[in-house]
This record gives structure tokens, C-alpha cells and sequence, in this order.
């Protein structure tokens, strides 16, 4: 079972408001393209890439799903047996980062993850090549000091800091990995 040469397919879920980059900055991340088309996610879509990490090379599975009301409150199972998960916001908009701990408690209920309590978080705060800040890093950290995630801003417009919160999570996730099904 425990064959290292054997590829870990990890999935990784977005979830965010509609509208704070959460196509845009996987699609830097896979396809290291950025497109300024507005694209509203009405479902699900998801994207993979396959990088070598401490030995092992793992298959990401990355997922972003719809940022809408309408479409959390239909208790879709696409959270189910995610191994990471990234909470995005954009750091122009106070109400996209009040809107995290929403996100993170429909993720807890609908995902059913094993290990509540120890479930990888890692919050991303996007669109850091905008000028007209809402949310500060100091308050975006303190909120992840509270509730154990790593926190990552960047942006995917202009191509800053994107790996990161990426690979943070892949590494999280392969943890979450042989922990619960080796
Ligand atoms: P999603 O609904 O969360 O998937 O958001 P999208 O990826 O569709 O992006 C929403 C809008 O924000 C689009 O118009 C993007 O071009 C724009 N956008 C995404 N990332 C950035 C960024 O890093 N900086 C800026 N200025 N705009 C961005």
C-alpha cells in the first residue's frame, strides 16, 4: 500500500464569494494564464496539475466551486473527501472576508471531513495589485491565528504569489492523505 512511486491524487477545494478570483488564480497556478473575462461560476469546474513534493509526486485535483447562496444552500457533496481546502477572498472587499467563517462552516458541515478540528485551512487574500484596500493583512492573519489556518495574499492579475498558498495546502493535504487512508 505504501508504494511512494504510486501518484497521490489530492483534491483541493476553493471556496469564496463569487467574483474574488478563485477561477482566476487557479488558472494562474495550472495554466499560469490570467484572463480578464468576467466569468460568473454557475457550477463546478476543476483543474489538474502534477508536481513532485518531498518524493512523492502528487496529483492535485483543484476545484472551484460556485460562489453563490443559491448553490451552498443545495448541500452539494463536493466538499466530500477534500484534503485541503482554501478559503479566498479579495483583499479590496470587507464583505468577501466576513464571508469566510460562512464558508468554513458549510465546508465543516457539508465536507464531513474526518478530523474537524485538525482540517487543513489555508485563507488566501487576492487582488493585492489593487490599491484600494479593505482588508488588511494584520486583520486577515489574526482572524487565521484564531482559527489555526496559514494565511497568503497575492494576486493572480499580475503573477504575485501564487505557488505558495498552493503548495501549502498540496502539503497539507498529502498529510491529511496518509493520515486518513494509508
Ligand atoms: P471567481 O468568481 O471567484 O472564480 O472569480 P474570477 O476568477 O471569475 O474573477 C472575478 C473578477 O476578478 C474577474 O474580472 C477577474 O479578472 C478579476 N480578478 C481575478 N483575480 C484578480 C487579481 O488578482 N487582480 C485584479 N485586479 N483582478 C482580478
Amino acid at each position: 500500500m505504501n508504494d511512494r512511486n504510486k501518484p497521490v491524487t489530492l483534491k483541493i477545494i476553493l471556496v469564496g464569494n463569487s467574483g474574488v478570483g478563485k477561477s482566476s488564480f487557479m488558472n494562474r497556478f495550472v495554466n499560469h494564464r490570467f484572463t480578464n473575462m468576467y466569468r460568473t461560476t454557475i457550477g463546478t469546474d476543476f483543474l489538474s496539475k502534477t508536481v513532485t513534493m518531498d518524493g512523492d509526486t502528487v496529483n492535485l485535483q483543484i476545484w472551484d466551486t460556485a460562489g453563490t447562496e443559491r448553490f451552498q444552500s443545495l448541500g452539494t457533496p463536493l466538499y466530500r473527501g477534500a484534503h485541503s481546502c482554501l478559503l479566498v477572498f479579495d483583499v479590496t472587499s470587507r464583505d468577501s472576508f466576513s464571508a469566510l467563517e460562512e464558508w468554513r462552516k458549510e465546508f465543516l458541515i457539508q465536507g464531513e471531513p474526518q478530523d474537524p478540528d485538525h482540517f487543513p485551512f489555508i485563507v488566501l487574500g487576492n487582488k493585492t495589485d489593487l490599491s484600494d484596500r479593505e482588508v488588511s493583512g494584520a486583520k486577515a492573519q489574526q482572524w487565521c491565528s484564531k482559527i489555526g489556518a496559514q494565511y497568503f495574499e497575492g494576486s493572480a492579475k499580475a503573477d504575485l504569489d501564487v505557488e505558495k498558498p498552493f503548495m501549502t495546502a498540496a502539503r497539507s493535504g498529502i498529510q491529511q492523505y496518509k493520515k486518513h487512508t494509508l
